[in-house]
């Protein structure tokens, strides 16, 4: 099996073990996620979600929050962790929303990574998520499992991996696929523990069980 057949395989089976597999934060307006995007670095995200209540309530639109004092952004989102420098970017973030595009999220991916605080991952994150566009979100889900799996070789660095896998997957699975690892790796294919690969949809084909794509 070529990667690119075992990538194939891997997203039916997910598709099938995660019919609902959808982004794990919540939010109804496209700003609210790159908020909680940018907290739910080193953070969980239903931690992030608890959260962001307490900050959407008292600052419920950009404007609002592109105007709130850094301090007291910060001291809500202290519990995410890192909460200096992430008030400072959601602050300016916002300030450049109102200020450049009318409060809106720009649906434009090198737009998006010019954002302060916005990455990669967000970015696709929000492409993929609010804008229906293809997009790999390598998170540290995605890295560890598709090393495990053989769609990559030993490639740790985010941008290398996602650079990997739009080689393997069709550009309108990507979203799907990623937060698909997600589930995965919470559930079955776990960083702190050893995978439960006995219990694993996708054990047969699994580069980690021996099974080598060519
Ligand atoms: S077989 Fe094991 S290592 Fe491979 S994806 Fe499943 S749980 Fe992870």
């Amino acid at each position: 099996m070529t990667k690119s057949e075992l990538a194939l395989e891997i997203i039916e089976r997910l598709r099938k073990e995660y019919p609902l597999a959808g982004c794990t934060l919540d939010y109804d307006e496209a700003w609210k996620l790159l908020v909680s995007v940018r907290l739910a670095a080193q953070c969980t995200d239903a931690r992030v979600n608890i959260v962001v209540e307490e900050l959407f309530k008292k600052y419920p639109d950009v404007e609002s929050l592109s105007s709130a004092d850094i301090e007291d952004i910060e001291r809500i989102v202290k519990p995410c962790g890192l909460g200096r420098s992430k008030a400072r970017d959601i602050s300016a973030c916002m300030k450049m929303l109102k200020q450049q595009y009318d409060g809106k999220v720009p649906d434009d991916f090198e737009l998006l990574l010019k954002l302060p605080g916005v990455g990669r991952k967000s970015a696709n994150l929000i492409m993929g998520d609010v804008f229906n566009k293809p997009a790999i979100v390598t998170d540290t889900h995605c890295i560890r499992l598709v090393n495990r799996m053989g769609l990559v070789d030993g490639i740790k660095e985010p941008k290398k991996v996602e650079m990997a896998l739009w080689k393997l997957i069709p550009p309108e699975e990507g979203s799907d696929f990623c937060h698909r690892l997600v589930y995965h790796g919470r559930e079955i294919c776990t960083a702190r523990t050893k995978p439960y690969c006995e219990k694993c949809c996708i054990n047969d084909i699994c580069c980690k069980n021996g099974v080598e794509p060519v």
